[in-house]
């Protein structure tokens, strides 16, 4: 076969590869638990070889081994971690934006993908009522969300620093709290910062007081630039206190405000639960993940700065061979974020959401958290269960009476055994717990009836 000569074997490839697709999306795939790395082996046996396997030997690999190896996360039981639900539209564009070749980096190759990005970014941007002058990027994840956003962050501070003639302190500080995301301790460390750690008042929430605490207490040297408040924390689904964060940020000289909304930010378009986010208008940074709660398949999570230009200083690569692209006042998606090429991964959010209309995407959410709140009840009315945290959005944690951390994980391990649903212990306040994540408007009141009947 060639590897680029549109001939009939190819175009044969082509129609199988897309009766594999139509197939999988008119079927859900069956939950199973991991085969062990030496039973995947076995049964694939070499697939990298010199003559190849030709393209059914190839596509028979996937089709019998690897694909009913992994669960798709948009198994409407999929209830463990923040799982992913892309709407058919979504999905479909996928395929036309990987066939495409168009890269996502710079306006002077790829202005129409950037343009349809960062509509895209529009619409997240008014929902969160930041400025006219909001801009950013898609990058992979919330992960490269936060880390981005805070070296933009970092470096904003010391060119402040620079300008009053101050030089950079012993050591930069971010301010966050114990339910932080990882990837804000993980960023630091990337970073060589440090974090500060703030009180969560009594409804588990970052306020402004625990920050001016925090700030307060830091160690002789250390300065702060950033305070990372969470928008949907990923355990319970908290939104911290954002205005009064916010004031907190404004009081002590105009500290950069990161709201990490990987997981929750997608509420600001649930009219419900919109209240929560009051003050969310005043970051300087967001993240929000279309990839968990907007119905976009991986990798996307959409970073939106109040004003670019930090991010645009902070992150633009110099050298012979770009400054032709990057000498000019147009916008470059990948000068705002830790990439270079990157794929115009927003553009499927984009298609779906110019397919469906915004109004559809509300509705799809305000489902989701309907379906929580009655999970939330079924949860109360149990006699062997105990709510954790009255839900702010749709994550119900709970526990059940009695129970250790192996109980749960036994559990866990036989509903994915079963292929039940997919669902794994997490921890609160150091004890064991159990959580459902709920994103996917396509699981029922009745699933969660069914696996919380296998608790009985
Ligand atoms: C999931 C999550 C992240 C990390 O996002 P990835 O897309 O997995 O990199 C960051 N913050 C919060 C609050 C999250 O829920």
């Amino acid at each position: 076969m060639d590897l680029h000569r549109w001939d009939a074997d190819n175009e044969a490839l082509v129609r199988d590869v897309v009766d594999h697709v139509l197939a999988r999306l008119d079927d859900q795939p069956p939950i199973t638990p991991a085969p062990t790395a030496e039973e995947l082996d076995a049964a694939v046996g070499p697939t990298i070889t010199p003559e190849g396997l030709g393209a059914d030997g190839a596509l028979r690999v996937y089709t019998d081994h690897l694909r009913p190896a992994s669960i798709p996360c948009d198994d409407p039981r999929y209830l463990a971690f923040v799982a992913s639900a892309p709407s058919i539209a979504a999905n479909a564009f996928d395929f036309v934006v990987s066939t495409s070749s168009q890269c996502g980096s710079h306006w002077m190759d790829g202005a129409g993908m950037v343009h349809a990005e960062n509509q895209a970014l529009r619409w997240l941007a008014d929902l969160a009522g930041l400025p006219s002058s909001a801009g950013g990027c898609f990058v992979t994840g919330g992960t490269m969300g936060n880390l981005s956003a805070l070296v933009t962050a970092r470096d904003a501070a010391n060119r402040a620093r620079a300008d009053r003639g101050l030089d950079r302190p012993t050591r930069w500080a971010v301010v966050s709290s114990s339910s932080t995301h990882a990837s804000v301790d993980s960023a630091a460390r990337v970073m060589d910062v440090d974090v500060l750690h703030a009180e969560l008042d009594d409804e588990l929430r970052l306020t402004g007081p625990a920050v001016v605490d925090a700030i307060a207490a830091r160690p002789d040297g250390t300065e702060v630039f950033a305070v990372v408040a969470t928008a949907g924390t990923t355990n319970v689904g908290v939104v911290d206190a954002l205005a009064s964060v916010a004031d907190a940020c404004d009081d002590a000289g105009g500290i950069w405000m990161h709201v990490d909304g990987a997981y929750g930010g997608a509420g600001l378009a649930a009219p419900s639960v919109r209240h929560r986010y009051d003050g969310v208008e005043r970051c300087d940074s967001l993240v929000v993940d279309p990839h968990k709660w907007l119905f976009s398949p991986f990798d996307c999570a959409a970073l939106v700065y109040r004003d670019p230009e930090p991010a645009r200083l902070a992150h633009t690569q110099h050298a012979g061979y770009l400054d032709p692209l990057t000498d000019h006042p147009v916008f470059n998606p990948c000068d705002h974020a830790h990439v270079l090429t990157r794929r115009a991964r927003g553009v499927p959010f984009w298609f779906s959401l110019a397919v469906h209309g915004t109004d559809a995407y509300r509705d799809a959410i305000e489902h989701t958290l309907a379906v929580a709140r009655a999970g939330r009840d079924m949860v109360v009315a149990a006699d062997h269960l105990d709510l954790l945290v009255e839900p702010e959005l749709s994550v119900v944690a709970f526990t059940r009476r009695g129970w250790g951390v192996d109980d749960y994980q036994a559990w866990c391990d036989q509903l994915l055994a079963d292929g039940v649903a997919v669902m794994t212990p997490t921890t609160f306040d150091g004890e064991p717990a159990m959580r459902f994540c709920i994103v996917n408007p396509r699981t029922t009141v009745d699933d969660l009836a069914v696996i919380l009947a296998t608790l009985a």
